[in-house]
């Protein structure tokens, strides 16, 4: 670090070190600092921007410019990333930490509910929300809590206010389903166990498990429109349909009047058009998209998060009927994945992390959007100005533009020639904090 002209200047080398973690805070009042790097994707423009000076105000990006030899701002901080590209915070728009890739042989989902004290399903979830922190996803929209009840809005609220590092949340609580509709299921009808979702029947129940979760601080809604899946006698995937339409308009027509949104759990057929009739705002995995589901979602402007990757987990044995539909699975999804971008329907990035352990990548899914027709360029806004968009936070969220919030990252590799870089983020900074850096080397 050396002081020139009063301003200073942190070299900072994208070496695949041991990196920091700090807690987040808030910025020091009056604090400055002017990033430099090889490039800039800000998350929204067709191109990068080469050798870019992004000066960071506080919370938000003040001014993002070319460098061309003009004078810093006085007492600037200036963080040199060298030959890195900087991106937005990358944005997952359907992420569980309270789930932590429940695989068989540890219990499976099941004893989460069961057997787990809350604390500790909530101090796993306090871990979760850090690692996709420390992956660059500053934000996320976290799509039910699993059975752990209001547990993501005190999460929030944590990370809001300092307490504990981690992404910023969009939270929907417990979720909806029916009767019938959402595991812990398999036991005994006389035995009384613990869901994972609040089931409702009915309209008036619908609209009163809305109104709940909404009251306790869910910001989207979440409905399970589909349930179980299997192979039907033709060999075509079968979903087994939950609430009726009538059940969700009266959820959605809750929620909007709040100015909230709905996201369906929607895997194909009767349940996924019942979430289309019934105004549905995001579409959830639609492994299945007919192309008059298709037309709907455009006319309606319905969004599409596929959540890809997740689909390729440990698939059930070939020769049985569950392995034989996990397949289906993946061969319908990236079909209904390419008709809808070439089609334009608009698509979100998301991920389903917590389905899959949280020391995976979650940027493994750039490489299922690009394998099914998104361009790396296509793939970045999905999950920097277009999640942006889903949540209506464009311009604040998802792009280096002034005025935004300071949520960078960076990566030492091209994005641009392999989204797989995005794998290895080097660089984090979330409100204008930094939150992870490799170490400073001294001077320059
Ligand atoms: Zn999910």
């Amino acid at each position: 670090m050396r002081r020139a002209c009063g301003i200073v200047v942190l070299t900072v080398c994208l070496l695949p070190a041991g990196l920091a973690a700090q807690p987040a805070s808030a910025p020091a009042a009056g604090q400055v600092f002017v990033i430099r790097a090889r490039a800039l994707i800000d998350g929204a423009s067709a191109r990068p921007i080469p050798d870019p000076e992004i000066v960071v105000a506080g919370r938000r990006i003040a001014a993002v410019y070319r460098r061309d030899g003009r004078p810093l701002p006085t007492g600037a901080t200036v963080i040199d990333l060298g030959s890195a590209t900087v991106l937005p915070g990358l944005i997952d728009c359907h992420t569980h930490i309270f789930l932590q890739g429940e695989v068989p042989a540890a219990g499976g989902y099941d004893v989460q509910l069961l057997k787990y004290p809350l604390s500790y399903r909530v101090a796993r979830a306090v871990v979760a929300a850090r690692q996709a922190l420390e992956q660059g996803f500053t934000t996320i929209r976290d799509v039910e809590t699993e059975g752990a009840g209001y547990g993501d809005v005190g999460i929030k609220q944590a990370i809001e206010e300092g307490y504990i590092p981690g992404p910023r949340m969009f939270v929907v609580t417990r979720s909806i389903s029916t009767t019938g509709g959402y595991p812990l299921e398999g036991y005994a009808p006389e035995i009384v166990v613990p869901k994972g979702a609040q089931l409702v029947d009915g309209p008036v129940e619908a609209r009163k498990a809305a109104r709940e979760q909404l009251d306790h601080g869910a910001d989207w809604i979440k409905v399970y429109m589909t349930h179980r899946s299997w192979i039907g006698a033709h060999g075509e995937l079968v979903s087994q349909p939950t609430l009726t339409v009538e059940e969700l308009r009266a959820i959605v027509d809750e929620t909007h009047g709040w100015q909230r949104k709905v996201a369906c759990h929607a895997y194909n057929g009767i349940g996924l058009q019942r979430a289309l009739d019934g105004g549905c705002d995001s579409i959830e995995h639609g492994l299945e998209l007919s192309d008059a589901q298709i037309a709907q979602m455009l006319r309606q402007g319905t969004w599409y998060v596929p959540t890809l990757a997740v689909y390729y987990y440990d698939p059930e044995p070939a020769d049985t009927p569950a392995g034989q539909r996990d397949r289906k699975r993946v061969e319908l999804h990236g079909v209904s994945f390419g008709k809808a971008l070439r089609a334009g329907v608009k698509i979100a990035f998301g991920t389903d992390a917590g389905g899959f352990v949280w020391t995976d990548p979650i940027a493994q899914e750039f490489a299922r959007e690009v394998e099914f027709g998104m361009t790396p360029m296509q793939a970045i806004q999905s999950a920097t100005s277009r999640a942006a968009e889903l949540l209506g936070r464009s311009g604040e969220l998802g792009v280096v533009a002034p005025g935004a919030y300071a949520d960078l990252i960076a990566v030492a590799g091209d994005p641009l020639a392999s989204v797989t870089a995005l794998k290895d983020v080097d660089f984090v900074m979330k409100d204008g904090v930094t939150f992870k850096a490799p170490p400073v080397a001294a001077g320059r």
